[in-house]
């Protein structure tokens, strides 16, 4: 990536996400086989391990901000060894410093408190997505004063405009770009679609259904009239993909079994900067702006709306009547 185009920070962000995406393609390689497929020990060995890479190098390059991230190394202290050894022998392979002990202290440098500047990590958003090898986002965000200045989204897997594997970044009034993994280019923007009539817009979704309302968006897609099916994702591909102009709407609506479900920051952070710098609206589902200013978790807002913007009152509106 040309170094004139973006801010030393933001080079450091896509340098990270590229290191993390051989990190996950590593772990999938290593340990999902087949006959492990239930086994949770895979995401667990990828989470930790892109949590340690990434906040050994904020940590270094930034002392002074907090670090927020999902994994703290309790988990790793646990069992006989065996997943701190899986850890540390992924992590050596681009940090060749590392040894059990710096790895719990480079995870446990993401248990930082959210206040002042501080980065948001979610090492591998989409688990589930990890596991069967779809889709999954390594998440990253920058966040001061409770304002998202800066989002970064690695998505391995993700197809985009001919490519396989994409980085989309967004600075806070600096628009939103995407570059693939794989090829040396300039960043292209990405731009949110002009879809204006609800009728044919395209919903993103979660692929699990413990993480939405199923039986409401599809209610909602029947009274909005529309003839697409929703496109379900894990992970926060689907903002990179809204961004993208490839849909035009995101829902996270609340679980019926977890209807006081608050989001946490490290699933909406990152994706929430790319999405309005792509020109898109965010609010939650009733409408209200999003407020980061509240902690580990979104407790001001109950569920998620994203949309291209054109369509964002008229899914409020549909939305009421579910
Ligand atoms: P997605 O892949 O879009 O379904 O989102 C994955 C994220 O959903 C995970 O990182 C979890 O933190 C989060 N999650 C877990 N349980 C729920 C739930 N009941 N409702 C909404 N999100 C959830
Ligand atoms: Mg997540």
């Amino acid at each position: 990536m040309p170094t004139n185009f973006v801010s030393a920070d933001l080079q450091l962000a896509f340098d990270l996400m590229a290191g993390c995406a051989t990190l996950t393609h590593n772990v999938q390689k290593a340990h999902i086989t087949s006959a492990d497929k239930a086994d949770r020990s895979p995401v667990t060995i990828a989470d930790f391990a892109v949590q340690a890479y990434v906040a050994q190098a904020l940590g270094e390059r930034f002392p002074a901000d907090q670090m927020v991230a999902e994994e703290s190394s309790n988990l790793l202290h646990e069992d006989d060894g065996t997943l701190l050894a899986a850890v540390t022998s992924q992590v050596k392979t681009l940090l060749p410093q590392a040894e059990p002990k710096l790895i719990c202290d480079w995870i446990d440098h993401g248990q930082g408190q959210p206040t002042g500047r501080y980065w948001v990590l979610d090492p591998v958003d989409g688990t589930k997505g990890f596991l069967r090898r779809m889709q999954y986002a390594t998440a990253l965000a920058l966040i001061e004063d409770g304002e998202v200045l800066m989002g970064v989204l690695g998505c391995p897997n993700l197809p985009f405009d001919g490519q396989i594997g994409v980085i989309a970044f967004a600075s806070l009034g600096q628009g939103a770009w995407w570059l693939p993994y794989q090829i040396q280019s300039d960043p292209k923007p990405l731009r949110v679609s002009d879809i204006k009539t609800l009728s044919q817009a395209r919903i993103l979704r979660s692929y699990e259904d413990s993480h939405t309302d199923s039986p409401c968006i599809e209610i909602f897609a029947h009274l909005a009239g529309m003839n697409v099916d929703p496109l379900r994702m894990d992970s926060q591909a689907k903002s990179f993909v809204l961004a993208g102009g490839q849909a035009d709407l995101m829902m996270r609506l609340l679980s019926p079994d977890r209807l006081d479900y608050s989001e946490f920051i490290w699933d909406q952070a990152p994706g929430y900067r790319v999405v309005l710098e792509a020109g898109g609206t965010i609010t939650d589902t009733n409408g209200n702006p999003l407020d980061f200013s509240t902690g580990r978790r979104l407790t001001n807002n109950q569920g998620i709306l994203a949309t291209n913007g054109w369509v964002h009152e008229q899914a409020l509106r549909i939305l009421e009547q579910t």
